[in-house]
């Protein structure tokens, strides 16, 4: 199986080292010397585009040959989670896809977190609740729907792609 992440490199089990996998520089070039640094805000379709080079595409290779893709989805994060299985098989990647989180709350992963002294994002302590890129991603008010930082300037859409079946 690969191992693409790890929480806390020290504790890691497999000792494995971490695989990055980079966006291809040609696809980002292309991109940006056609719509410009910025093109998420131009339009939904853009912004896919974006999400598609720099997320989708290379996530895809990461996946490439890997038996279980393991998840932090949670169901509560967005109506679209709602309805996803603990476990499902995705023929079209041809992999177990496994979201252990599943039915935890925000709440629950924090206090894990803090029990464990799990490392986290400091960000979730300013507001960040659901943190993506930098110019996609801003702090939520209270009350506010978790994915609400999230491509802020959108109605809908709340998905960047990696986890759109096919
Ligand atoms: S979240 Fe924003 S910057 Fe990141 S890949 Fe998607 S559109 Fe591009």
């Amino acid at each position: 199986m690969k191992h693409t992440s790890c929480w806390k490199k020290q504790n890691c089990a497999t000792k494995k080292k971490l695989e990055i996998f980079f966006p291809k520089t040609q696809g980002v070039q292309e991109m940006v010397n056609n719509n410009g640094i910025n093109l998420f805000y131009n339009s939904v379709e853009e912004r896919k585009m974006c999400c598609n080079i720099r997320k989708v595409e290379p996530l895809n290779r990461a996946l490439a040959g890997a038996s279980v893709w393991i998840t932090g989805l949670r169901s509560s994060q967005t109506t679209s989670r709602h309805e996803l299985p603990l476990i499902e098989w995705l023929p079209e990647k041809q992999l177990i896809k496994y979201n252990p989180l599943l039915h935890w709350s925000y709440d629950e992963v924090m206090e894990y977190i803090q029990r464990y002294s799990v490392p986290y994002n400091p960000l979730h302590d300013k507001g960040f609740v659901s943190i993506g890129c930098a110019p996609c991603t801003r702090a939520i008010e209270p009350g506010e729907d978790a994915r609400a930082g999230r491509w802020w300037w959108e109605s809908s859409h709340k998905e960047c792609g990696l986890h759109v079946n096919k």
